[in-house]
């Protein structure tokens, strides 16, 4: 086989064979930009090895072609005493690691070379600086000894020149370091530092492939989900030197602000150093702009160079340099990563330049990166001082009283405060001070931690892992590392994108982005920025594009007015069942205690008119759009008092020889209706079927309101929706009381309104018999929550903060199936109810209102699948709009 690849025969799009380093070099070689010689040594290569235990067997072979090849176009020989060819052996995977993974510089080096290598140069001090570079990267990464023992020896050799700078060390000073350097090779593997020059450079190669199982390697593949037996390239390139004087140097360019996306010069250089000087701060960069003072010629033709590399591939790219005696040479290359405000500014950028087109902008950009940019954000300034720096758990910025259990949450935000949870770690007994509170911080944990997970599911803000923090529980305070106590009560500001915590209370605003879809930003006005302007050019392109629709999940006029606001057109999921709390929670009793059918009557029709109410308003602000209602979806009991704390009160006043004769019918009650899985008992279209009148009550709500409406001139469009059937019978039974009383209504009215009847899909057998279902319904509106529950077996509720961490560490999954849709289980049974319904019945309407439906990944399978719409909440609206329009390109 062939396992190495010359930098002229490489592409740009080999990078699964030749790692992202590698195709990148082989292709700035190919655009004729000065890149040092050299191949690369294939992934295929690396597997072999991992696999086996050693290289293939025509390796060895090769290499030496290969290397003869370089050796015969550099005119110079690897290792020659006299005029030595050195090479760097560098890794280079398909996906990004960066820093992960090893590299040597100058190998080729040894006793005797490094005399040929100061006569050539004419600089004894770069030779000697050269060579304890080697030693020094090659002990620690290929002889695997303790780096620090090579940097001690360094700092040794300084102070004993009075001096901090390695600058000020030279030839002598550095041939001493040398010496001392191999002593501690000697000391350590017990034997000389290897001399043989291709024995370095197959050292170097096998050590490139064992760095890819290296501890820290491992963990950021799981982190980053980096398939672990990809493998990595290994390149092998001549060297260059930055470090030859003050006419070399090194540096690292971005082609622009990788922040903001601003055009401009961005990047940091050194002078008189070797490549890796500049990322490990060995002394202090000079901003980019600085290297035209300092090499015009050189500068300006890294700035043609930066141009050309840009329109060619057509986007950021990020790039190191060195310069060798006032010559450029390019030594990487590669599309960067940059922050979600700069992806979508750059996308629009080079739309105006012509370098794509406006399909290619919106593919440019993700739906995360629009949800990052709606977080609201702290103003800088304000006196609030910062405590400590945790871990960006999940992104928001959240200003609350530090409170430290879940029950001091509670209670102080019944009483209307804002607070944030502080905890050392959670567990899910902390879930109800989760949810109670505007963000959460611990001291102990990691991004996967229980308090990580659970947040980000919620959508909380979250810091994690603040180690510095002395969290006491116990006395409900913790202590910063200033010393700094932070008691209950004191107001704490947490900002999850930075993992910043400050006490005191840092201003908040919200970002220019929403405030552009509240439309208080004007996008062709001056208020505009970049950004805005940005994202108004590429959502305005992804709702041109996608096919499918795009509706929200709101029970309040509020929340459908800003859902409008932000681009939905009309509710998927309108749940009935708030409209059943707070006061009217009595009826509710009422309707539950009725002794007989006119009690029960009596108390449908106290409520009928608040229902109605509730519905006008949302039809007023869903105007013209259609907006589906579910009929009541949670089991009774859920808005009757809590059995425990019922039972107390019943045995405190039977004490007191008061006992309570409502109080007692209500207990036996509530201990009539207790469920063991309340999830799977008497909800949904069971009620319907169970409590009579309760559904025609609602459909009657629904049928009153769309009249009024109509009769003041609106346009309500109404669709009645059953949750949780599995079987069409139960469909038939609730779909004909409904028509009858949507029949009594136009009567009594004398306005037709006769909206759509549909069902959810969220129980599996729903899914399965779904041409059967179709029968009976008009629209479908797959209910991937409950779903999801369903098929997994799971209830959301207890399995979520109990164990989801667990199994996210373990891979059993790698993204929660209740964040994402799960493809192949819950997305199969999608599938079967779209064919099976759409074969019974052409036009059926099919939808998703579900959580899944503002999570981007969601979004494409929904799309694949042939849906009309998604329905999600009002803030994912924007996302699930580029994310429709991404799947249709
Ligand atoms: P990483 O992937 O960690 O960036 P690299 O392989 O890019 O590792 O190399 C580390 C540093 O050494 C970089 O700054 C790079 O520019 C520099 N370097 C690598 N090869 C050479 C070479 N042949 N000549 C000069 N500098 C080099
Ligand atoms: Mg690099
Ligand atoms: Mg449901």
């Amino acid at each position: 086989g062939k396992w190495i690849y010359d930098f002229s025969e490489g592409s740009k799009d080999q990078k699964d064979l030749l790692g992202g380093k590698g195709a990148n070099l082989a292709e700035m070689t190919n655009l004729g930009l000065p890149v040092p010689p050299g191949f690369t040594i294939t992934t295929d290569a690396c597997r072999h090895y991992l696999e086996h235990g050693r290289t293939p067997e025509e390796l060895d072979a090769q290499v030496t072609e290969h290397l003869q090849a370089l050796e015969k176009s550099m005119g110079k020989t690897l290792g020659d005493p006299a005029d030595p060819l050195l090479v760097s052996v560098r890794s280079g995977a398909a996906a990004s690691m960066p820093g992960m993974m090893e590299t040597v510089l100058n190998v080729g080096l040894n006793d005797d070379s490094v005399q040929g290598l100061a006569a050539q140069s004419g600089s004894e001090r770069f030779a000697w600086d050269s060579y304890r570079r080697l030693i020094q990267m090659f002990g620690k990464t290929v002889l695997g000894i303790d780096g620090e023992l090579f940097d001690e020896a360094l700092d040794e050799a300084k102070r004993e020149q009075g001096t901090e700078s390695d600058l000020d060390l030279d030839a002598e000073h550095l041939r001493d370091v040398v010496g001392r350097f191999e002593a501690i090779v000697r000391e350590h593997t017990g034997a000389d530092f290897p001399q043989d020059p291709r024995e370095q450079m197959d050292m170097a190669i096998n050590a490139v492939f064992d760095s890819w199982n290296s501890d820290r390697a491992i963990i950021y593949r799981r982190r980053e989900r980096i398939p672990g037996d990809a493998g990595t390239a290994v390149n092998v390139c001549s060297m260059v030197f930055g470090n030859l004087g003050a006419d070399s140097g090194t540096g690292v360019a971005f082609t622009r602000d990788p922040g903001s996306g601003a055009q401009g010069v961005y990047g940091d250089y050194l002078q008189n150093a070797q490549g890796e000087d500049v990322v490990a701060g060995i002394r202090n960069t000079v901003p980019l702009a600085d290297l035209e003072r300092i090499d015009a010629g050189a500068y300006d033709e890294l700035m043609a160079t930066m141009a050309r590399l840009e329109a060619h591939y057509r986007d950021l790219c990020d790039i190191e340099f060195t310069i060798e005696r006032n010559k450029l040479w390019m030594l990487q290359t590669r599309v960067g990563k940059r922050t979600a405000g700069a992806a979508f500014v750059i996308a629009t950028q080079l739309v105006d330049e012509g370098l794509i087109d406006m399909d290619e902008a919106v593919r440019r950009v993700t739906g995360d990166q629009l949800g990052q940019l709606m977080f609201p954000r702290f103003v800088s300034g304000g006196n609030a001082t910062q405590l400590t720096q945790g871990m960006n758990a999940s992104p928001g910025a959240a200003v609350g009283k530090a409170v430290f259990t879940s029950e001091a949450a509670a209670t102080w935000v019944q009483r209307g405060e804002k607070v944030v949870l502080v905890r050392r770690e959670t567990n899910p007994d902390d879930l109800s001070g989760m949810i109670a509170a505007e963000g959460v911080l611990t001291s102990r944990g990691g991004k996967t931690s229980h308090a990580a997970v659970v947040a980000r599911g919620m959508g909380k803000t979250c810091v994690c892992g603040a180690e510095e923090l002395q969290v006491d529980t116990r006395n409900r305070r913790f202590t910063a590392p200033d010393g700094t106590v932070v008691n209950e009560g004191d107001v704490i500001s947490i900002d999850g994108s930075t993992g910043r915590v400050w006490l005191g209370e840092v201003p908040v605003e919200p970002s220019s982005v929403v405030r552009y879809f509240e439309g208080e930003i004007d996008p062709e006005s001056d208020d505009a920025d970049d950004l805005v302007r940005s994202v108004h050019r590429i959502l305005t392109h992804a709702d041109e594009s996608r096919r499918l629709d795009v509706r929200t999940n709101a029970d309040t006029p509020e929340d459908a007015a800003r859902a409008r606001r932000f681009g939905a057109r009309g509710i998927g999921l309108c749940r009935t069942e708030h409209m059943f709390l707070g006061d009217r929670r009595q009826l509710v009793e009422k309707l539950i205690l009725a002794d007989g059918d006119a009690e029960r009557q009596a108390a449908l029709d106290a409520l009928e008119p608040l229902q109605k109410q509730d519905f006008l308003e949302i039809f007023e602000a869903m105007d013209g759009l259609p907006v589906t209602v579910r009929l009541l979806d949670p089991p009774l009991h859920e808005f009757l008092p809590d059995l425990t704390e019922l039972s107390v009160r019943v045995a405190l006043a039977e004490e007191r020889g008061e006992p309570d004769e409502g109080n007692l019918r209500l207990l036996a009650a509530v201990r009539g209706m207790h469920e063991s899985n309340p999830m799977l008992g008497l909800r949904g279209v069971r009620l319907g079927l169970v409590v009579p009148g309760l559904f025609a009550m609602q459909v009657r709500a629904i049928a009153e309101a769309a009249c009024e409406r109509k009769r003041a001139g609106g346009d309500p469009r109404p669709e009645i929706m059953i949750p949780l059937v599995g079987a069409v019978q139960e469909l038939e039974a609730i779909r004909e009381e409904s028509e009858r009383v949507l029949a009594e209504v136009c009567e009594e009215c004398g306005i037709d309104v006769a909206p759509l009847i549909g069902t959810m899909i969220e129980v599996p057998r729903a899914a399965l018999t779904a041409g059967e279902i179709a029968g009976s319904a008009e629209f479908f509106s797959f209910g991937t929550n409950d779903l999801t529950q369903m098929t997994w077996g799971f209830s959301r509720d207890d399995v979520e903060a109990a164990f989801f961490h667990q199994y996210l560490d373990k891979g059993i999954f790698g993204i929660s199936p209740f964040e994402s849709l799960d493809r192949e289980g819950v997305g199969e049974l999608v599938r079967i109810g779209v064919e099976n319904g759409r074969q019974a019945r052409p036009d059926l309407k099919l939808g998703i209102c579900g959580e899944h439906g503002g999570d981007p990944d969601s979004v494409h399978f929904f799309h694949e699948v042939g849906l009309d719409y998604v329905s999600c909440s009002p803030f994912r609206v924007p996302v699930a709009r580029l994310e429709a329009g991404r799947a249709a390109l």
